[in-house]
């Protein structure tokens, strides 16, 4: 039921519980039973959807859940009258109904300004896109868009669909995606994402991706789906209420039956202690819990959407958030990814022979290795024939160029192929080259640090990170240096995919029991890792449809210094949760034991469970902020 509706339902039924009321007074001769009936149409008004959702409940064998607890509770004050020596609680049952009411209209309302706040943080659903048709402009809805279709995205405009920009040129403001406000200037010929806002230029695009494929809709539909991978407080919670409801209920039934039972006076007796018993019922509601908790969790996925980190679940929260081992890969990770040929070492044939060789070999591949090689020769539709490409992930690649085997790769690969490799001591990562399993020469590239990843480091040392590790398939040189410039405690080199899992697995067995290993790569052939580790972060995510898939928790640009932060958002919502819980099972305990032996009326039952859920509600939406910094 929508809030709007809830508090109609609340005014409507307290009217009528006044109305109730009144007549009662006006006519003192009434029976009984005539004055229930009145009492009926006050309860029935406030508390339908309750009713029929116990009955639900019992149709579908879940008994014991809020909606039955209520029933019983507010069906037995309606009936506690008729009990010899039983005084009549009509109005107070109506009366528990309501607040119970009132309980769920607060719930409703923070929650709907949850959905709100998360839904405006990720303000990236495009809601028109202006198509270019016949000459003319029409504003359309995105879904009506097709691939190929040219759309005009004008300054102050949110970008609509993915595509390139086929002529304009203007900065995009991203900050809706990372979270960061630094503005990327496009020209024609760039790709362009949905869900940024172009700031100056007109853009004319061609659209590359229907609207569910894009990258706007993408990111909605991970965090709307976040809240179905239940963390172990979740889990908790919906264990704990199916043991502790179905326990409340037997002691409510002993506190009615068993003091008056012993008293050897049951007749005059049953009446206090049955009343007892319904006010211990209603206290043991467990919907603060199960309500804020839940919440929590959302809001702090929210937080943590704001600043550019997808995290696809609450149990990966929960994980990050016991983070003892961080372990990356270099290439992309905690290293641009952006190689810089330096220099050509052909052998028996021409320096720009080799470049040339590679970078066709190259083509299809979307390895950064490959990406800097093909930049690096420049004209890549010169008519060569490139077929049989082969990509062996750790190694290299593997292709016939205008029919002749050419491989390209590290020295395992020359050593596969049976290649006599040259050694090399100079800095920086070699790319051999063979033809026909014959060396040709290798070409050296360099590659850069990431300028926020020594900070990244740490700052995650700050937080409590015990170790820190890099996992890299590249040469022991190469790894030796970057590990010192950044300040990793551990380095593994020369590894192919399956060992970056065996060592993950071995770090795993390493670290103290019930912490967790963070894996964190760029997506590009390391997804048996991500898989492996407790937790995946893919960094760099924005357009990588690969790394949004394969990963746990998705950063969306490519800062290293984005994971303290998720740790940070983590660790907070894990503790508001708890706190939560602790503070809900104190609290209801205290009144549970207050009301088994009559010191907390019926009331006093309905406003402390109402006040907790209200309390622990407020404190889950705490999560949702999160300072920057
Ligand atoms: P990292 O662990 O640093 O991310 P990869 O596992 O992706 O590195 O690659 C390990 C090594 O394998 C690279 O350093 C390179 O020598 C070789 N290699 C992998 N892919 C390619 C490729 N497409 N072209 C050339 N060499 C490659
Ligand atoms: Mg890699």
């Amino acid at each position: 039921m929508e809030p709007k509706q809830k508090l109609i339902q609340i005014v409507v039924s307290t009217g009528l519980l006044i109305a109730a009321y009144l007549i009662n007074r006006a006519l003192p001769s009434l029976e009984m039973w005539q004055r229930l009936l009145i009492y009926l149409v006050p309860y029935i008004a406030a508390g339908f959807d309750v009713l029929r959702e116990a009955g639900e409940g019992i149709s579908h064998g879940e008994v014991f859940d809020e909606s039955f607890l209520m029933t019983v509770a507010t069906a037995g004050a309606l009936l506690i009258g008729f009990v010899p020596g039983g005084e009549a609680m009509f109005p107070e049952a109506v009366f528990v109904m309501l607040f119970f009411q009132v309980g769920e209209l607060f719930e409703g309302i923070a929650e709907g300004n949850s959905r709100r706040a998360v839904s405006q943080l990720l303000d990236i659903r495009p809601d028109t896109a202006n198509l270019e048709c016949g000459g003319e402009v029409k504003t359309v809805n995105p879904e009506e868009v097709k691939v190929g279709d040219i759309l005009v995205v004008k300054p102050g405009e949110k970008v609509p669909m993915d595509g390139i920009v086929v002529e304009g040129s203007s900065s995009l403001d991203t900050v809706a995606l990372t979270g960061e406000s630094l503005p990327r200037d496009v020209r024609t010929g760039d790709v362009i994402l949905s869900g940024c806002v172009n700031q100056n230029g007109l853009l004319r695009m061609k659209v590359e991706k229907e609207f569910g494929e894009s990258t706007a809709a993408k990111i909605l539909k991970l965090v709307e789906n976040a809240g179905s991978r239940k963390s172990r407080s979740e889990k908790f919670i919906s264990k704990f209420a199916r043991v502790y409801t179905p326990i409340v209920v037997l002691a409510a039934a002993v506190v009615a039956f068993l003091p008056p039972l012993i008293s050897g006076d049951f007749v005059g007796n049953f009446a206090t202690w049955l009343l007892r018993a319904l006010t211990f019922l209603i206290v043991s509601c467990p919907c603060a819990l199960v309500v804020s908790v839940p919440l929590a969790f959302f809001g702090g996925i929210g937080a943590a959407s704001k600043i550019g980190v997808l995290i696809k679940g609450s149990g990966y929260m929960d994980a990050l958030s016991r983070a003892d081992t961080v372990v990356f890969d270099k290439t992309g990770t905690l290293t641009k990814g952006v190689f810089e040929v330096t220099t050509l070492h052909p052998e028996c044939i021409e320096a720009k022979e080799l470049l040339h060789l590679a970078a066709h070999v190259e083509r299809y591949s979307t390895h950064p290795i490959a990406v800097s090689l093909r930049q690096a020769f420049g004209k890549e539709n010169d008519g060569c024939e490139v077929e049989n490409v082969e990509e062996i992930a750790g190694r290299g690649i593997r292709a016939a160029v205008n029919g002749k085997t050419v491989c390209v790769g590290n020295q395992k690969m020359m050593e596969d192929v049976g290649a006599k490799w040259k050694i090399c001591n100079e800095p920086g990562t070699i790319i051999h080259v063979a033809i026909e399993g014959k060396y040709a020469g290798h070409i050296h590239i360099n590659d850069v640090e990431k300028p926020d990843a020594a900070q990244a480091i740490a700052s995650l040392k700050a937080v409590g990170i015990r170790k820190t590790v890099m996992l890299t398939g590249d040469r022991e040189k190469v790894a030796e240096k970057v590990a010192a410039d950044l300040g990793l405690d551990e380095y593994r080199a020369e590894l192919f995919p399956a060992d970056k899992v065996s060592e993950v697995e071995r770090l795993i067995d390493e670290k103290p029991d019930g912490t967790s290993l963070v894996f964190v790569g760029d997506g590009i052939n390391d997804a048996p890792v991500l898989a492996r580790a407790d937790v995946g972060i893919a960094m760099g995510a924005l357009g990588s449809d690969a790394a949004i898939e394969a990963a746990d928790v998705v950063l969306m640009d490519d800062k290293p210094s984005k994971i303290e932060k998720a740790i940070r958002i983590s660790r907070k919502t894990i503790r508001i949760a708890r706190q939560n819980i602790v503070l809900a099972i104190v609290i209801k305990i205290a009144i549970l034991l207050l009301a088994a032996v009559g010191l907390a009326p019926m009331w006093l039952a309905v406003f402390g469970d109402t006040g907790v859920l209200l309390i622990c509600v407020l404190n889950s939406t705490r999560t949702l902020s999160y300072k920057k910094g």
